[in-house]
């Protein structure tokens, strides 16, 4: 899969969503899809890094003007009713999703569970795990009205064996993966496919914030990882439901087997 080369026309016309797409992986992630020709619907928290990535896209954009709209919405206090009027503004330009990137978490504290603020603790699991839970119940049936659709959800490697110290955001990629899981096993035989991407180590604030004294040129830069996220979200991976994907080495494995 590292070696995956997408054709230029991959996304062309594709309606894709992206949450966390204002910064880091996302962000990056966006850029690329745009190259592909998608179109773009993007989530972040902060209004002006949205603004900022939508210009630079446009800017950018050769052949054909993508259409990209951006929703700061903060994750945190997202509930049913905002999500019922996301779905409502979309669905004013767009009759089905072919795509949705679960790519928005935040880390938390880095400390032993003795030592995890309760209110933190609330905050990444609200964010990582219930918002991820109520978007993907409010957009599957945008989802499932596409001719074929790609579900992916963002993991780590702290999302199937614990480690010391990685609290609460190691639980909310554990709750990930199984979110992944359920709803793989209730659309295995639909044409929308489910998967989950580890990026591994990869240059961002995330990163730096979890390993300070790590120097950044020794990891990724998100575009270097980029191809993992182009193969699951275009045609050439219809067949593919139920996987891990590592992005750092391309890897994968089916998790039910
Ligand atoms: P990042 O640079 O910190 O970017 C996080 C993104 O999530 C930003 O767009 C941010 O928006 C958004 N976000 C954070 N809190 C939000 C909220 N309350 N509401 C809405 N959006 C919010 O992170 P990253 O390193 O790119 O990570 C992307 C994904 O990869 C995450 O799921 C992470 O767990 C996973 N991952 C990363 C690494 C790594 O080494 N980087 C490794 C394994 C897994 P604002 O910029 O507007 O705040």
């Amino acid at each position: 899969m590292i070696n995956y080369q997408a054709k230029p026309d991959l996304l062309n016309k594709k309606t894709i969503l992206i949450t966390g797409a204002s910064d880091g992986i996302g962000r990056e992630v966006a850029l690329t899809y745009s190259r592909y020709s998608a179109n773009l619907i993007l989530i972040g928290k902060t209004k002006s890094k949205l603004k900022k990535i939508k210009q630079e896209i446009l800017s950018t954009s050769k052949n054909c003007t993508p259409l990209i709209h951006t929703y700061a919405i903060d994750l945190l206090t997202i509930n049913q009713s905002k999500c019922y009027e996301l779905v409502t503004k979309i669905n004013q330009y767009c009759p089905y999703l072919d795509g949705l990137l679960h790519n928005a978490s935040i880390l938390g504290k880095i400390a032993p569970i003795l030592e995890q603020p309760i209110k933190l603790w609330l905050d990444v699991i609200q964010i990582n795990v219930n918002a991820t839970f109520m978007l993907t119940k409010s957009l599957l049936p945008l989802l499932l009205k596409a001719p074929n659709s790609s579900l992916i959800f963002t993991t780590s490697s702290v999302g199937k064996k614990g480690r010391a110290n990685w609290g609460a955001y190691s639980v909310s990629k554990f709750a990930t993966e199984g979110l992944m899981q359920v709803l793989f096993d209730e659309y295995k035989d639909s044409h929308l496919r489910i998967n989950c991407i580890n990026p591994g180590a990869t240059r961002t604030q995330m990163r730096a914030n979890a390993f300070p004294m790590e120097n950044p040129k020794n990891i990724k830069e998100p575009k270097e990882i980029m191809n993992i996220y182009l193969y699951l979200m275009g045609k050439d991976s219809i067949k593919e439901s139920g996987m891990y994907f590592n992005a750092q080495d391309g890897s994968n494995y089916n998790i039910f087997i």
